[in-house]
């Protein structure tokens, strides 16, 4: 979130020149640069980030700096699940959450005071006094769910195609067949030939499956490359 990037400049000079530290401008260097981005940045992107401007300094130096920003208040280390610890600006006051995008990693910030005092009022009725909170918003963003396709039919699926079981119609029945030939939910299935009639023959588990086209119009699947997943691997 934007703010006056000169004022904290200053800000940090000040406080990092009674820090007794060395290398002072190299320190105002990486700071320059970090308050610079609105990204929320890795010690590798910042190191990138560091060396497009022409300065080369270590991996460490650079990590030493970002925490000590962090402690110093100018910075804040955020953890994502599934995500290398990131940093990014801390404006005094002022506070927002998270979204992620469990797909393609983006993440977009919001603030919503409804929800601030919602969770504060939620400590309250369990005896707790709020001192901090972290409210992440896991899921996939509206570019990767543009870019899932529909759930088709498994009979529709081409051979080579690894796909997804995500639906099974047709009712209990239909559903108790599919669960004999050892198919769940989440399964994942490689199609080995389906010639548009008849019988599919689907990689499962690693062993061959021969699957009636009848059923197979029941099950609704989706590619797995595009979710993103592993297909079946060998144990
Ligand atoms: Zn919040
Ligand atoms: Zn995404
Ligand atoms: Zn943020």
């Amino acid at each position: 979130m934007k703010n006056n990037n000169y004022l904290e400049k200053i800000n940090f000079r000040a406080l990092v020149e009674t820090d007794g530290n060395d290398r002072i401008q190299d320190r105002l260097n990486i700071v320059d640069v970090f308050l610079d981005t609105e990204e929320h940045v890795t010690i590798e992107q910042m190191y990138r980030l560091l060396r497009e401007k022409g300065y080369d300094y270590d991996a460490g130096f650079v990590r030493q700096c970002m925490n000590r920003m962090a402690d110093l208040g100018f910075a804040q280390k955020k953890q994502f699940e599934g995500q290398p610890v990131r940093y990014e600006h801390r404006h005094l006051g002022r506070h927002h959450d998270h979204l992620i995008c469990t797909k393609c990693g983006k993440i977009v910030e919001f603030a919503n005071d409804h929800m601030e005092r919602l969770q504060v009022a939620i400590a309250a009725e369990h005896g707790f006094h709020m001192l901090q909170h972290k409210m992440e918003i896991y899921g996939l963003c509206a570019k990767c769910r543009a870019q899932r396709r529909p759930l088709m039919p498994l009979a529709m699926a081409k051979p080579g195609e690894r796909v997804v079981i995500r639906e099974m119609a047709g009712g209990k029945t239909a559903r108790s067949r599919m669960a004999d030939m050892g198919l769940r939910l989440d399964d994942h299935v490689e199609i080995i030939s389906n010639s548009g009639e008849g019988r599919l023959i689907l990689g499962h588990d690693c062993t061959r499956l021969a699957i009636g086209r009848g059923i197979a119009q029941k099950i609704m699947v989706s590619l797995a490359h595009e979710e993103g997943e592993e297909a079946c691997q060998e144990a």
